[in-house]
């Protein structure tokens, strides 16, 4: 299967087949590569309001645009600066940004930590966030493990493995298939909540 650089701006597939309800399948790859280039060219000349952003575009604005632009701002690559200006994150502010889950309730499970009940969907959810966001399995593996030690998860116990590095390692498959994570970290978030 062919894959694509950009996301799908409706449901985030890289490859030809999309979600069964996605608004943009059938739409010619092509056209939503240029939609992105045209938003992330123009960025690259410095921020701008998005009324200036679309009357720059080298191509007509449409829907497609709209929409990627939605997607940017939605996976952090693109952020609002304090004057109402779109900018384009610089590769090293992204990974900063980030590195550091602010969504719910992924933001509970990275803070709070996981407890015995949970572990197996609070990992899951975090693995699969940095894939999301395009962390290197190294990365991945590096941060997690960090967390694990940090959030004070690892010291709840519950795990079979001998360590936080055997533990993220067994969970590699989540990473390769590149799930989403919502439905885990709601699920996790849940059990954490109920413990406070
Ligand atoms: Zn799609």
């Amino acid at each position: 299967m062919v894959q694509f650089h950009y996301p799908c701006p409706d449901c985030r597939t890289t490859t030809s087949l999309h979600a069964p309800d996605c608004r943009f399948d059938g739409t010619p790859w092509h056209e939503i590569e240029l939609a992105y280039t045209n938003i992330l060219s123009t960025l690259a000349t410095g921020a701008k309001r998005e009324g200036h952003l679309r009357e720059q575009s080298p191509d007509r604005w449409d829907r497609l645009h709209s929409a990627a632009l939605s997607r940017l701002r939605h996976d952090q690559r693109v952020r609002e600066t304090a004057s109402g200006a779109l900018e384009l994150l610089s590769p090293a502010a992204f990974r900063e940004q980030v590195a550091v889950p602010t969504q719910e309730p992924l933001q509970t499970i990275y803070e709070e930590g996981s407890v015995p009940g949970c572990h197996d969907h609070a990992l899951f959810a975090l693995i699969a966030y940095y894939e999301m966001v395009g962390f290197s399995w190294g990365d991945t593996r590096e941060r997690v493990v960090d967390w694990l030690r940090e959030s004070g998860t690892w010291d709840r116990g519950g795990f079979e493995e001998g360590s936080p590095e055997a533990v993220v390692d067994s969970k590699r498959h989540v990473y390769i298939r590149g799930y989403g994570w919502r439905q885990a970290a709601e699920e996790a978030a849940a059990v954490i909540r109920r413990r406070r």
